[in-house]
């Protein structure tokens, strides 16, 4: 099962991606953990990635399509994955094709604006694993405790106000091309969840799109 996980920032993607994962056994690909790590990693780009970021724009297709190769050639990639970020341009998308990468299942995230405003400002993630929490929506057993590993939580530093708008801007403008690539191939199935429901309803609806043969 190949799945992609559109949407706009904070509309669910990783925390339902998380379920889908540990569900259906295939892993969850967010190239944003990916370039948050290799931030912290020190190379030569970590900087000038940092940036990009941090002023809510978009990193280079070829840095990021690069990235995500070297994850998919990873073995627990062999019976499926969910990309969680990736496509953001219609770029991305049609190097995917070009790698050869069948797509099942598009699921596209659609939450209002003031919502996705309250998630983002409360967001906290488990850096090393990528879990995700909100402090009201979602809290951690233990305040600003992973639930797993017991380590701090942090704040992006992506989820100030000002960068979330300027990444919502981004998205708007991205997502048009992108969406239309497609819903234009008939051959996979393109689902929209209703991402401002209960954590619970929304897995609920993927399980049985996804459970259907
Ligand atoms: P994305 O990956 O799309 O950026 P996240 O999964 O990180 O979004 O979710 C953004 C924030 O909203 C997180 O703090 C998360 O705990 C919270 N959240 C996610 N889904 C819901 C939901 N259905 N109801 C309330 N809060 C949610
Ligand atoms: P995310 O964790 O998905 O919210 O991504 C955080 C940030 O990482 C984005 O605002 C971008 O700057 C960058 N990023 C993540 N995925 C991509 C991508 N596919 N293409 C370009 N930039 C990306």
């Amino acid at each position: 099962m190949r799945i992609i996980l559109l949407g706009a920032p904070g509309t669910g993607k990783g925390t339902q991606g998380k379920f889908i994962e540990k569900k259906y056994n295939i892993p969850k690909i967010s190239t944003g953990d990916i370039l948050r790590k290799k931030i912290e990693e020190n190379h030569q780009i970590s900087k000038k990635i940092n940036e990009i970021l941090k002023n809510g724009k978009l990193v280079s297709d070829k840095i990021v399509c690069n990235l995500l190769n070297e994850r998919l050639n990873k073995s627990d990639c062999k019976n499926g994955f969910i990309l969680d970020g990736f496509p953001r341009t219609k770029k991305q998308a049609i190097y995917l094709s070009k790698i050869n990468v069948k797509i099942d299942y598009i699921l596209e995230f659609i939450v209002p604006y003031e919502i996705i405003l309250q998630r983002v400002s409360g967001r906290r993630i488990h850096f090393s694993s990528g879990r995700i929490y909100h402090i009201n929506f979602n809290p951690p057993k233990e305040k600003n405790k992973d639930d797993i590993t017991k380590e701090q939580l942090s704040i992006r530093e992506d989820d100030k106000i000002s960068s979330v708008k300027k990444r919502l801007k981004e998205y708007e403008e991205k997502i048009i091309p992108l969406r239309k690539y497609y819903l234009e191939k008939p051959e996979l199935k393109y689902f929209k969840i209703d991402g401002a429901e209960k954590l619970s309803n929304i897995f609920k609806k993927i399980e049985s799109i996804l459970n259907k043969k």
